[in-house]
């Protein structure tokens, strides 16, 4: 006897057509949508027509491709499930980092390729393959003549260098995005055995720090002594940023911060993220940390302080006998809930006025502010995808507090109201941003089970 029911019908369709999916899903990693180096803009619009026809040839409705001051947004929409029926707001990004350095990559980054279970290619984890992912169980979905949700789409190429377009476009179509939720799979699980949902994010600061000493480069001889060397003051400034229990020093940084709960140190725990976990993931011998706090709750649920950046002087080869007249160092802070960038802001700048030496003069510039988000984990279509993870997997998601920044989480919220699912199927070796970065296969497939399942029980059962 066979099982004909239309979500088992979605899911032979998926699974009969997987051939041509993974093609299609070549094809799209093929094109270098790199958002951060102007030379690939081209690239980046090819992306956006790939992706905006694939929608098209979906099924969906009224794709458009709406030009941005940079890159495109591209909207698309399936109303056909009726006002009764929710209306999810699928958010992607279709950009993916650059693939420096280049001579680290084992195969071309655009020339996707099998390693074992994984598909290497840059964007293949972060987030084409996510995109698909969605678009894929939609349409085993429709295929099976079962979609019974609305749906509508909204997926922007300048995620990876900060969003600079999206909080506009989004105040100025907030009836067109008009949602009841927003999937956003651009998060990831824990392990291939550990299907995850995000509900907390970090905020991000990212500052600028200039430092000014003399007018131009001096000779190291003939003025060695008798300025104050802007490098120096720079490194004495980011030394004296942290004590060394690893507490960040800038004045009043901790006074906005939530202490984490009991209850809640106990719900991290159960991660099962110790040290070890993480000195292979960096390749560390030893960690370094806030003293009191394990490493899930440093990254999930403290915030931090790094440097990201330094130029000064002379760094090319061979000796160069040089006072520089300036240096620049770049830091970011990541925040937890209740912490703002402008505190951030105005505790950096009075550290600087209390302690820059007088000799130099110097500069802070803020570059970005995302404010950090805590979800309720309780939320309809957040239980509706836990169980959907649950039947595919078979054990139960665990929760998680991101270290990274999702800001389109907090705008979905500020501008539209609305909560937003965060979970995705990318793993944490997975190497995203960096060189051979790749998408565990057997991980994606089931993801895409996982997706069909959501959308199969969101719109076609009266609880999930
Ligand atoms: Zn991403």
């Amino acid at each position: 006897m066979t099982n004909t029911s239309p979500l088992n019908k979605a899911i032979d369709h998926f699974q009969s057509n997987y051939d041509l999916y993974f093609k299609k899903f070549e094809e799209f990693l093929r094109i270098p949508s790199i958002s951060a180096d102007s030379t690939y803009s081209g690239d980046i619009q090819k992306a956006a027509t790939w992706l905006a026809d694939y929608l098209k040839q979906m099924g969906m409705q009224s794709v458009q491709v709406f030009q941005t001051a940079k890159y495109p947004i591209i909207y698309g929409e399936y109303l056909k499930a009726g006002a009764n029926k929710p209306t999810i707001l699928m958010y992607g990004h279709y950009d993916v980092q650059p693939p420096d350095p280049m001579d680290e990559w084992k195969s071309g980054p655009f020339e996707p390729v099998i390693e074992g279970k994984n598909l290497v290619a840059r964007g293949s984890s972060d987030m084409k393959g996510q995109i698909l992912a969605g678009l894929y169980a939609i349409e085993s979905i429709l295929d099976a003549g079962a979609l019974n949700v609305n749906l509508k789409f909204i997926y922007e190429g300048e995620e990876e260098i900060g969003s600079p377009s999206i909080v506009e476009f989004i105040k100025e179509h907030k009836d067109l995005l008009k949602s009841d939720f927003c999937l956003n799979l651009d998060a990831g699980m824990l392990g291939a055995d550990k299907p995850t949902i995000v509900y907390g994010l970090r905020g991000l600061a990212y500052f600028e720090i200039y430092i000014q000493g003399p007018d131009h480069d001096l000779h190291s001889g003939l003025f060695g002594g008798i300025v104050y060397n802007p490098a120096q003051a720079l490194a004495e400034l980011i030394a004296g940023m942290k004590d060394e229990s690893g507490k960040i020093l800038l004045p009043g940084f901790y006074d906005a911060v939530i202490p984490i709960s009991e209850d809640e140190r106990r719900e991290l725990a159960r991660l099962n993220l110790d040290e070890k976990y993480y000195m292979k993931q960096t390749g560390t011998s030893q960690l370094y940390g806030e003293a009191g706090y394990t490493p899930v709750e440093q990254i999930g649920a403290r915030p931090t302080l790094d440097v990201n950046g330094l130029r000064a002087g002379y760094t090319g080869e061979g000796p160069k006998t040089v006072i520089p007249s300036t240096a620049m160092a770049k830091i970011s802070t990541r925040l937890v809930p209740n912490q703002t960038p402008e505190m951030v802001n105005q505790q950096l700048i009075q550290y600087m006025q209390e302690h820059a030496p007088a000799q130099v003069k110097w500069e802070v510039k803020q570059l970005s502010s995302d404010p950090a988000s805590v979800a309720d984990r309780d939320y309809f279509a957040t239980q509706c995808f836990v169980n959907a993870l649950k039947e595919v997997w078979g054990v139960d998601p665990v929760y998680k507090r991101e270290g990274g920044s999702i800001p389109i989480v907090s705008h979905m919220k500020d501008i539209l109201g609305i909560e937003s699912v965060l979970s995705g199927y990318c793993l944490p070796g997975d190497l995203i941003h960096s060189p051979n970065e790749h998408i565990h296969l057997p991980t994606w497939k089931n993801g895409i089970l996982a997706n069909i399942h959501f959308f199969y029980n969101l719109g076609n059962k009266d609880a999930c």
